[in-house]
């Protein structure tokens, strides 16, 4: 009877012995809250007796302007009465072309070509053939292996999984896949003492170019999570690092994979991540064009403002042409059933036009600073460590004695109407683009709040 309204409890028995949920423990759920959703409007999540919660992570980072968006709506319901789907093996659709020459326009400037998936991972595994393939067709088939950032995340399909650095994720599944090699992370929290987070950044480009010196003759490609490694904690970095991976990269001849499926869509504070690449302060270079251009820059979560499954994997001319030949051997093999859904596209497309129309970029620096004031009772409570921001993502540790701290600030959270989902003993906010100022107060004071209860 799917159209009856559910009391919460009901649909959590339900839920617990017909589904399977992700990123659980599902024995967790016997003594631990599993939240019924009824609907969605703006920053708030309702349940089944209209109790409220402030979605403070935007559903795992996908949602950019708000639950049941009127724009979005409108655009999805029209191309649903047009077209709901047509393969894209021999068709072609127009929110798909639109949608590929409008991120064209975007993107760091070279990136002309849209290959398109449904998910993030699927984005990884797109990248990480691409490179590998490309450098087969261009004559140097030993380069296959990659690496990644130390306590990387870029998915969990098994070829996702082998440039992910999260030990929960891969000691289990570690027989199945051929784990690649880890250079330092540029992290600020691990500077020595006294070190800035540039000089740390630079520290760990060092490193890199140790290891492109003495494997870049193997290597197909370097895949990072610009500015921010957001499952891994939101750790964040001096963008130095950016502009130096992408030199080193070019000099040994490593492709450069941008996997933006987090940062991308302005959450960094401008459109791509990539574009904050910046020259090491004091170099002569500083008045030259800043940002970089990855060779590949992968874009999911936040792309459909959080409606539907949808990612790209975006590259340049030349990659493209060392696919382009007769043989079908030589094309890029790989294929998902819904590439490039035209109502996903059309998501997408209504998200491109509520940043134009909206200024969304300039008006989102305006709500970071107000976020940054309201939070400083809360940044300077004596529990709180590693306070930091980068456009629209805060995090910060929270020294507690509770060894299972990442559960109980969800619970107590939800006493106090925010959606918060700690990694360990960090707490971050990532919220919705539309947050209002009231509901930046409320998400500072009542975090402060649980901090006390907890640190
Ligand atoms: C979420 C995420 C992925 C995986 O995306 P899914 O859609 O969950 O498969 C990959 N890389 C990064 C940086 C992510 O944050």
């Amino acid at each position: 009877m799917p159209n009856q309204p559910q009391s919460n409890s009901s649909l959590l028995a339900r839920s617990l012995a017909a589904v399977w949920h992700p990123c659980s423990q599902m024995k967790h759920y016997e003594n631990f809250p599993l939240l019924p959703v009824a609907r969605g409007s703006g920053v708030w999540l309702y349940d089944g007796d209209n109790k409220r919660y402030l979605d403070a992570v935007s559903s795992w980072w996908v949602n950019l302007f708000g639950h049941c968006n009127p724009r979005i709506n409108a655009a999805i319901s029209d191309q649903l009465g047009k077209l709901e789907h047509v393969m894209l093996a021999g068709f072609t659709h127009e929110p798909v072309v639109q949608l590929s020459e409008r991120l064209c326009e975007l993107a760091p400037r070279g990136l002309g070509h849209c290959f398109y998936a449904s998910d993030g991972a699927s984005a990884t595994e797109i990248a990480l053939k691409m490179s590998a393939h490309y450098w087969r067709n261009s004559g140097k088939p030993d380069k296959m292996q990659f690496i990644s950032l130390e306590n990387s995340y870029h998915g969990e399909t098994l070829g996702a999984l082998s440039v992910t650095d999260v030990a929960l994720f891969r000691d289990a599944y570690g027989a199945l896949i051929r784990q690649q090699a880890t250079v330092p992370s540029p992290d600020w929290r691990k500077a020595a003492a006294g070190e800035s987070a540039e000089a740390y950044a630079l520290r760990c480009a060092d490193a890199l170019e140790l290891h492109l010196q003495q494997h870049h003759a193997q290597l197909a490609a370097f895949i990072i999570e610009p500015l921010v490694q957001g499952a891994a904690g939101m750790a964040m970095y001096h963008p130095a690092y950016l502009r130096r991976a992408r030199q080193l990269c070019d000099e040994y001849e490593v492709h450069l994979i941008a996997d933006e499926i987090a940062v991308g869509m302005g959450r960094t504070g401008t459109m791509f991540a990539c574009e904050q690449a910046t020259e090491p302060s004091g170099s002569t270079l500083m008045q030259e064009a800043k940002g970089i251009t990855p060779d590949f820059l992968c874009l999911s979560k936040g792309i459909t403002g959080g409606y539907l499954p949808l990612s790209v994997v975006m590259t340049r001319d030349e990659i493209y042409q060392a696919f382009y030949r007769d043989e079908m051997a030589g094309g890029f093999l790989h294929s998902h059933s819904y590439t490039g859904n035209p109502l996903a596209c059309r998501a997408a497309l209504a998200t491109l036009d509520i940043f134009a129309q909206d200024n969304v970029l300039a008006l989102n620096r305006v709500k970071a600073a107000y976020m940054n004031e309201v939070s400083i009772p809360l940044r300077e409570h004596r529990a709180v460590r590693n306070w930091r921001n980068t456009g629209m993502v805060w995090a910060f540790e929270v020294e507690s004695p509770h060894g299972d701290f990442a559960r109980r600030c969800f619970a107590l959270a939800l006493e106090h109407e925010l959606l918060l989902r700690p990694i360990g003993n960090t707490i971050y906010f990532m919220p919705p683009y539309i947050i209002s100022e009231p509901e930046m107060d409320m998400l500072a004071s009542r975090t402060l709040r649980i901090v006390n209860e907890l640190g």
